[in-house]
């Protein structure tokens, strides 16, 4: 078999998912917090319905087939009659629309005429009726990333699914707070090739979103979906990358394992396979003499074991055309999510116990010529029943190389199978909510809401205050800029010095665990407040904050309470020729190269009760009066 090292032509589409900051969500009242008591709970059992165009969606029937029923938790504090589907949703709610129509006009989309509120189908639990409200508010604009221009598809408004708690053998278990909460989401033109410029896309989107004021902070407030293809091929939908630094790690991994599918595709046509024909034969019987443990005890057990043989596959599960990827892991993961614990198949008997001779009798009970495979289901009855159709068409897609499926991404930056993809018939028109105009007046109010363009913003403060690219970029990241600007103004400190005690001193008191009460924008402007005035050297915020965070009470009750009164002159000159007298060895020794040492010493000694410039011209002075040997 000849591995293809080139695995060219890969397109990346990004979708994100952002919460918007709203007071309410987006079809009710209810305000957006997650509640941590869910005092209620009811169940509802979901089916696919036919969509307007008669088409049943295959994902839809895929959660369906699971026979799985849906159990809600939900707390009145965060849900209410409309989030159980027992009261019709309220007019979409003109925050969220406001929100997501200045993220539209934002990326420069052209925004729709009249919003139109869509239901989408949705049958893995996630929503109570079924189906997600969602609607488009602005289609086509652009970004541009570093010289690459990536345009934008559709920026639409649309409502949070519930939260998964969990699941049992029965059914899945979702909390309602986070269902309905207002989210915009971005759709990006697939963007070509490199694995980090995709992660330099969202990252910049990112921004773009939050320059708008408009959206929600903090950990869980924005998902990544990704459309990764290669050319010419399916497309495969990853969803719920949660963390920024997974992008580029997950669409390496696509890349790969979508590259060692088109492998075994391009080895299939080799052999001259043209479809995989499989076959499934109830083995059970047979296996219940098997030399596999896990066989032998299924059907001792009263459950049942299938073989599927498929035509031409023999070696090409077990091959490994890209580190990790496998057919057979593949086909696993599909099994897998249709709750069986795995397969066993002919490229791996002999680790599971399963002699040639046991395979030459399940090849002739199964049918299969000596260059099939044999993929083996073992479960209760009904479990391999509804998971051997899956399983078949698993295998008969390989000669098609990737097949188009939606997969999760794993804490890791892998993929996982989920589901197959939706089909195109999974929207139809919310009727129990009017269609809303976007007036020329409302137009023009967003057109003057749009925010300066945050590349733009981040250099003219960096400009204006002779600060680094870099931290003029962690100020705006920490949206700290607006508050730096008027600490710098109000106090006539270097900039530098207001920015390094706003970005650089929080995280390393939070590392020694000074608690964030005392890293608080406020404690901060204070504790510069008192460097400004003279109370205390710049070098003293640091023990400063830790003191109030010990609630030593307010910055200057912390001041007063560990004796942090400015020295005066005569006072840093005492300490400068103790500091001198004590370590007099090293002056005789080095000479004016003892400068850093003593300095360091003083500095200490006075524990941020001097300014450092001060301190070093009286260091200066006195050294130059002291006695030297060389
Ligand atoms: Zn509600």
């Amino acid at each position: 078999m000849q591995k293809i090292s080139d695995s060219g032509g890969l397109l990346v589409g990004l979708e994100i998912h952002q919460q918007l900051a709203c007071s309410t969500k987006l079809f009710c009242a209810c305000p957006p917090v997650k509640s941590e008591t869910l005092p209620y709970n009811f169940e509802r059992r979901l089916r696919p319905a036919q969509s307007e165009t008669g088409g049943v969606d295959p994902a839809a029937v895929f959660e369906f087939s699971k026979g799985k029923s849906n159990r809600y938790f939900w707390s009145p504090e965060s849900s209410c009659l409309v989030e159980a589907d027992e009261e019709p949703p309220h007019p979409l709610s003109e925050e969220g629309l406001d929100s997501a129509l200045l993220v539209a006009k934002t990326l420069g989309s052209n925004i729709v005429d009249e919003v139109h509120v869509m239901r989408k189908i949705v049958i893995d639990g996630s929503n109570t009726g079924g189906f997600q409200r969602t609607a488009v508010v602005g289609l086509g604009g652009s970004i541009n990333v570093s010289g690459n221009r990536v345009g934008v598809q559709s920026v639409t408004v649309e409502e949070d699914a519930a939260r998964i708690l969990g699941e049992d053998s029965a059914s899945r278990h979702f909390a309602l707070d986070r269902l309905g909460v207002a989210l915009v989401e971005v759709a990006l033109d697939p963007v070509k090739g490199d694995p980090e410029l995709v992660g330099r896309v969202a990252l910049y989107l990112g921004r773009v979103l939050r320059s708008t004021g408009r959206v929600a902070r903090g950990l869980g407030t924005i998902r990544q979906d990704l459309n990764v293809s290669l050319s010419g091929g399916k497309v495969v939908e990853v969803k719920g990358v949660q963390k920024l630094n997974l992008l580029p790690r997950v669409v390496e991994y696509e890349r790969a394992r979508q590259s060692a599918l088109v492998q075994v595709a391009a080895e299939l046509k080799e052999r001259g396979v043209k479809e995989v024909t499989c076959r499934s034969t109830d083995v059970t019987r047979a296996a219940s003499e098997s030399g596999s443990k896990v066989l032998r005890t299924k059907a001792k057990e009263g459950g049942k074991v299938i073989a599927v043989s498929a035509r031409g596959l023999k070696g090409l599960l077990g091959w490994e055309p890209s580190p990790g990827v496998r057919l057979g892991k593949e086909v696993a993961e599909v099994a897998r999510a249709n709750s069986l614990g795995g397969i066993i198949h002919s490229d791996e008997f002999e680790g599971q116990g399963i002699t040639p001779r046991e395979e030459a009798n399940l090849r002739r009970l199964a049918g299969g010529r000596e260059d099939d495979a044999i993929v083996l289901l073992a479960g209760s009855k009904e479990q391999v029943d509804a998971c051997a159709p899956r399983i078949v068409e698993r295998l008969r897609e390989a000669v098609g190389g990737v097949p188009a499926e939606t997969r999760a991404a794993t804490d890791t930056g892998e993929t996982r199978y989920m589901r197959p993809r939706p089909g195109s018939q999974r929207m139809y028109p919310e009727t129990d909510i009017p269609n809303i105009g976007v007036t020329g007046e409302k137009a023009e109010r967003l057109s003057k809401a749009v925010p300066e363009n945050w590349e733009a913003r981040v250099s003219k403060l960096a400009r204006a205050y002779s600060l680094s690219d870099d931290m003029a970029l962690k100020l705006y990241d920490l949206e700290l800029d607006a508050e730096f600007e008027a600490l710098s103004r109000e106090l006539r400190l270097e900039p530098s010095v207001v920015a390094s005690v706003l970005v650089d001193v929080p995280p390393r008191l939070a590392r020694e665990g000074v608690p964030q009460g005392a890293l608080e924008i406020g404690v901060l402007a204070d504790a510069l407040r008192a460097v400004a005035k003279g109370k205390v050297a710049k070098e003293a915020v640091p023990d400063l904050l830790k003191a109030v965070g010990e609630g030593r009470g307010s910055v200057d009750e912390a001041i007063r309470s560990l004796g942090l009164t400015m020295a005066d002159e005569a006072r840093i000159r005492e300490i400068v020729l103790m500091v001198i007298n004590r370590l007099g060895g090293i002056i005789r020794e080095k000479g004016y190269a003892a400068f850093a040492p003593l300095m360091g010493e003083a500095m200490k000694e006075l524990r941020g009760r001097a300014d450092g410039a001060a301190v070093a011209r009286i260091l200066r002075e006195e050294l130059a009066r002291t006695p030297r040997n060389s």
